[in-house]
């Protein structure tokens, strides 16, 4: 599945699917299957009420969703989206806002520092004998379409596109064989990052933790539609012109590398978001940061491509 977080028009957030050109409204779907049933009930009942308490809610939840995007993607097939918009069971894509597919995480972001050879070379350090982990806050998430504000306090704007990591079943000591079953899906993300408040502050919290500087998206795709998460394409454009060009596979600590590691000794969650690094092409690579106007593009095969334009605050 490809689950995105949505909203019309001033609506409140909702559970989503992309399908074809179309959005499933999951709950929407859900309540006209219990219903044909003769299953009335009011409200939600134990629908989740977003991504996170879908993922925190493990197969109960996820069967919920599942049955209801397999109804939808059969109505999207035969029926005309106008008539189910008025059912309000899916909508056509080009008129909902997708936000970021997991707005509010777990905790924390955990991000991987130079796991890419070619983007620790062109950052002057050497490959790494083990992960290298940092955090970013949640409140730095924003969604596709999203401004990525350059904040006064920097004049070293940067991009950094990664494959993002959602995790599912919570897990400590994860073995490395065992690791990919612990994940629900994958997104991408956009490591934003403030070069001259990462050199200023040494630690790389602060430059990495500004407000929006952490978009997230468009969709969320469950693991049993992406089993290999080695074997994706990854790019940046900024304006148009690739800046970033590379592959999972060159990833020097793999996804299940990363899983293991971190989870050592440490419980990972459900809703834990795991950035896996950036491959090389980073503006601090050549002097070239961001400007307001700039309009970001961060894509990995598979997932799809995350847009944002930098903004002035
Ligand atoms: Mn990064």
């Amino acid at each position: 599945m490809r689950l995105v977080t949505f909203r019309r028009g001033r609506g409140q957030p909702k559970l989503g699917a992309v399908w074809r050109e179309a959005v499933l409204d999951l709950l929407g779907l859900y309540k006209e299957l219990r219903a044909q049933r003769g299953e009335l009930r009011r409200g939600r009942g134990t629908f989740p009420a977003d991504m996170l308490a879908l993922i925190q809610g493990g197969d109960a939840t996820v069967g919920q969703v599942r049955e209801a995007w397999e109804y939808g993607r059969g109505l999207v097939d035969q029926q005309a989206i106008d008539a189910l918009a008025q059912r309000r069971v899916a909508y056509p894509l080009k008129r909902v806002r997708l936000l970021a597919p997991l707005p509010a995480p777990a905790r924390n972001i955990f991000c991987l520092g130079r796991n890419y050879a070619e983007h620790a070379a062109e950052r002057g350090a050497p490959p790494p004998e083990h992960p290298v982990y940092f955090t970013k806050p949640g409140t730095a998430v924003v969604g596709p379409g999203d401004d990525v504000v350059q904040h006064a306090v920097t004049r070293e704007l940067d991009y950094e596109v990664e494959l993002a990591v959602v995790i599912g079943r919570a897990g400590r000591d994860i073995g490395r064989a065992e690791a990919l079953g612990h994940v629900f899906g994958y997104t991408v993300i956009n490591d934003v990052t403030a070069r001259d408040l990462q050199k200023r502050h040494q630690q790389w919290f602060k430059g990495k933790s500004l407000d929006t500087f952490c978009p997230m998206g468009p969709v969320l795709v469950t693991a049993d539609e992406l089993p290999d998460p080695q074997a994706l394409g990854i790019s940046l454009r900024v304006n148009g012109q690739t800046r970033q060009e590379s592959h999972t596979s060159k990833m020097i600590f793999p996804v299940a590398q990363c899983i293991e590691v971190l989870s050592q000794g440490m419980t990972v969650l459900p809703g834990d978001v795991i950035a896996t690094g950036t491959p090389d092409g980073v503006g601090a690579a050549t002097g070239v940061f961001l400007k307001p106007g700039d309009r970001l593009e961060a894509e990995v095969e598979g997932i799809g491509v995350l847009s944002n334009r930098v903004a002035r605050p």
